[in-house]
């Protein structure tokens, strides 16, 4: 029988990470270790009481009201998603559409692209620079020319893990008149660094600002599917007209809230990442030929001219690293996450052992 998908659905690519049973499983920017025991007890705890038969409309108030808090909004800017995935595809659906132009930076998070297709609208990738920094007029002159309806920035950006400043946002933002949504899924690493990069504060100034966030990084939440995005009121309500009722469940509420109630005990393991990142950083610019980009993430991306074959190897000791392919402007690079500090040790060893050739 031959079925009538829908048009364009065969040549959508998939999201295309290959997964196995890694020993150490670097690839996908999680965070290594489970949350605090702390924090999963008093989830348990607050799962025990769930009424299961209701929908779960009053726990959706309440984490979009904690959210809101926190940067001085109303609960009306707040849009939560089953991952921050969810939020980008639902903007992306919300701007989209035929004829619709939707700009984002390249190399950047490769669904953007996916979502644009999905969404009937035409993605149009900018060039970072070769060292991976933003050129912002170049990105400004995209999005006029295109007379886009949506453009997007990832900051900090994966995944090369570049910090774009503040002051090029705002530049951006102030040039451009279409929504602006930064995808903020690791700016928590940046902020814990010292970083005042993110663009919240620049919302009230800029109306035409959205701000996505994530559970899934720095709160080692993944596997619950959180997110929020902060918007104005307008934005907010047209995509939430994108989604289903009670789209999202009581499980991931009441587990990302209480995960929210106490993100100070992530404080500890956000800083540890850090000092991860710049130890595995300076072991990996000491290797002959490696080329490490500078960031401000959890993860590091790394050019080296046998990078197919380091790849090779690491998979078979089984270590899963994120490698690009022939993805633009990505050849012959590696993206390592980091784990714990003894996972670090086991495959900077590895890399070390391939690079000096002793292998
Ligand atoms: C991981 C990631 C996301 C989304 O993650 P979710 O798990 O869906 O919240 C969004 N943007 C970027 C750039 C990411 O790396």
């Amino acid at each position: 029988m031959k079925y009538k998908y829908r048009s364009g659905l065969a040549d959508m690519p998939s999201y295309d990470v290959v997964e196995r049973d890694w020993r150490i499983k670097i690839n996908a920017n999680e965070c290594g270790m489970n949350p605090p025991p702390l924090v999963q007890e008093r989830a348990m705890t607050r799962l025990d009481r769930v009424a299961f038969n209701r929908y779960p409309n009053e726990q959706a108030d309440m984490l979009r009201e904690a959210i809101a808090d926190e940067y001085g909004l109303k609960k009306e800017n707040v849009v939560l998603g089953n991952g921050s995935s969810e939020i980008i595809e639902k903007l992306f659906a919300t701007f989209g559409g035929k004829g619709h132009k939707i700009v984002y930076p390249q190399p950047s998070f490769s669904m953007y692209k996916i979502y644009a297709k999905a969404a009937e609208a035409e993605g149009i990738p900018v060039d970072l620079e070769p060292d991976y920094t933003l050129d912002v007029d170049k990105f400004i002159a995209a999005v006029k020319e295109s007379r886009a309806s949506l453009a997007v920035i990832c900051n900090p950006n994966n995944p090369t893990g570049s910090l774009f400043s503040l002051e090029d946002v705002e530049k951006v933002a102030k040039s451009i008149n279409c929504p602006l949504l930064m995808d903020e899924a690791y700016m928590e690493f940046a902020e814990a660094a010292g970083y005042k990069n993110s663009a919240v504060p620049l919302m009230k100034k800029y109306p035409h600002i959205i701000v996505a966030r994530t559970f899934s990084k720095a709160y080692g939440l993944a596997s619950c599917r959180a997110g929020y995005m902060l918007a104005a009121e307008d934005i907010a309500t047209m995509t939430g007209k994108t989604m289903m009722p009670y789209y999202m469940n009581v499980l991931t509420l009441t587990v990302a809230d209480t995960v929210w109630q106490m993100r100070d005990e992530y404080r500890p393991r956000i800083e540890q990442m850090i000092t991860e990142r710049e130890r595995m950083a300076m072991e990996l610019e000491k290797l002959e030929g490696f080329t490490v980009y500078p960031s401000a993430t959890n993860f590091l991306l790394v050019k080296y001219d046998r990078a197919v074959e380091l790849n090779e190897y690491l998979t078979e000791l089984s270590i899963g690293v994120r490698s690009f392919g022939a993805a633009p402007r990505l050849e012959n690079t590696l993206r390592f996450s980091m784990g714990t500090p003894a996972e670090n040790d086991q495959w900077l060893l590895a890399v070390q052992t391939f690079a000096r050739g002793e292998v």
